[in-house]
């Protein structure tokens, strides 16, 4: 197949741009492909789409080309095009413009797409490849790059440093039943002898070793677990911001992570309204959330679950279903503090109340649930023994990790978050398989 030649960039205009009405009157070339298309005699109306947004081209077979107006008659959706014409306004059309085409050429003419309305979750699914096209991905991928580089500039603003840690690891930090192993071949072949590992969880273990050496640092990168329960918010890999910090405590690593959330809803506000607007969001929820955010004891929430109909007592995990009623009816995300130190082996324990932990954990509202887990670390050797060991596991096994208590231990605080569960609460998405391009899950692995 031979393509016509590609002409330059700087020709260009963005659908973008003519919306804004930065090229009023001009005559202007877009390049991008065909999102929807009808003909009717001498007419063609063929609705463009760029990666900035949609615009109607007219093309009348009395101001083009012969060629021009078969092309476009012809073209399929999803077809490649460029198409040079003149941007009127017009209130009835969809964005307010329409682009009187001059000239019309197809780039590559698309097969007939295997996508049209009203499809199965499961056929766009299987076509995600193809539905990373739509309006919907795009906006929300949008909106997750906005949250993704203000996580960054947040942190990097207050003097923290990114940093990487492995991801095949064989030091579990969050529990067993939901390590992802993977042979891990041995590369010398005298030994003959395999190696197993598993994929990361967290960094965690892994940031505490590198803390003290930069002192304040964070990560953004995948984490994996084989999560059996179906649930709206759960991958099999997602994407773990996380941070950690020398010097900090539990109530001070709350307040940062409280700017944290108002700085990345700022900055979403401030970059991509018309997507929240494409996807119905109710941008006053997010322009309403301000802190301090409420935070309640573990205990007490409890209380306000059975006060709800839930039968819980001291050392229930919550789940969805519990998250979900608490926080349906609320606007403002809830800190929960306290948690029963079951929780985690490395969270420490409150010296007022040794039975329960100096951490936290952050519920989105509007029925979200858990966005970020958190807490101060424990820091005396001593304690941390006593720990592993009440949780049935042996000191000896975390070799490298007692280590770090060993030589000038620090108090220390910490999180995690999930950013696909902030972008699926941002962007008030059903599912969290809808904020991220290739969904993995217990059931998923392609495309
Ligand atoms: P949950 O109880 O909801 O499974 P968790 O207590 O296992 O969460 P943490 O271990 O505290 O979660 O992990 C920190 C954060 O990472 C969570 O608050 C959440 O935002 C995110 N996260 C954890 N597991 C997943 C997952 N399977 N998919 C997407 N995000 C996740
Ligand atoms: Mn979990």
């Amino acid at each position: 197949m031979t393509y016509p030649e590609f002409p330059d960039s700087e020709n260009f205009t963005t659908i973008g741009d003519i919306l804004n009405g930065a090229v009023d009157g001009k005559s202007i070339s877009v390049r991008g492909w065909i999102y929807r298309t009808r003909s009717s005699g001498k007419l063609s109306f063929v609705v463009l789409r760029d990666s900035t947004g949609i615009i109607q081209s007219i093309v009348s077979s009395d101001s083009v080309s012969e060629s021009s107006f078969t092309a476009s008659k012809k073209a399929l959706v999803e077809s490649s095009v460029l198409v040079t014409g003149i941007p009127i306004k017009d209130e009835r059309a969809p964005g307010g413009w329409e682009l009187k085409a001059s000239n019309f050429e197809v780039l590559h003419y698309a097969d007939t797409f295997p996508i049209t309305k009203d499809q199965s979750d499961e056929h766009l699914l299987n076509n995600r490849h193809l539905w990373l096209r739509s309006r919907d991905m795009v906006s929300c991928l949008k909106i997750r790059s906005t949250i993704f580089q203000a996580f960054r500039n947040y942190w990097i603003s207050l003097g923290y440093s990114e940093v990487q840690s492995p991801s095949f690891t064989t030091s579990a930090c969050e529990g067993g039943s939901t390590l992802f192993n993977v042979s891990y071949d041995d590369q010398n072949e005298k030994s003959g002898q395999k190696f197993y590992a598993h994929l990361s969880q967290s960094w965690q273990l892994y940031a505490e070793a590198t803390m003290f050496g930069l002192e304040k640092i964070f990560t953004v990168a995948p984490s994996f677990r084989a999560e059996k329960s179906r649930t709206r918010r759960h991958l099999t890999e997602f994407w773990h911001a996380e941070v950690e910090a020398a010097w900090t405590h539990n109530h001070q690593m709350m307040e940062l992570e409280e700017g944290m959330i108002t700085t990345i809803l700022n900055e979403v506000l401030s970059n991509n309204l018309s997507e929240l607007e494409h996807l119905g969001r109710d941008v006053s929820l997010l322009q309403n959330v301000k802190g301090p955010f409420e935070k309640m004891k573990y205990s007490d929430v409890i209380d306000e679950l059975n006060s709800l109909g839930f039968d819980l007592s001291w050392g229930d995990d919550f789940g969805y279903k519990e998250e979900k009623a608490l926080t349906s009816s609320r606007t403002q995300p809830l800190f929960i503090t306290h948690f029963p130190k079951e929780k985690g082996f490395y969270h420490r324990p409150d010296p007022a109340d040794p039975k329960s932990l100096v951490c936290h954990d952050l519920l989105a509202p509007e029925g979200y649930g858990e966005i970020i887990g958190g807490g101060e670390r424990i820091w005396s050797p001593e304690e941390l023994d006593t720990r592993i060991r009440e949780e049935g596991m042996e000191p000896s096994s975390y070799g490298w990790y007692m280590d770090l208590r060993k030589y000038g231990s620090v108090p220390h605080s910490g999180f995690g978050l999930g950013l696909d569960r902030l972008t699926s609460w941002i962007c008030g998405a059903e599912h969290i398989k809808n904020v991220i391009p290739f969904p993995r899950t217990m059931r998923r692995t392609n495309p």
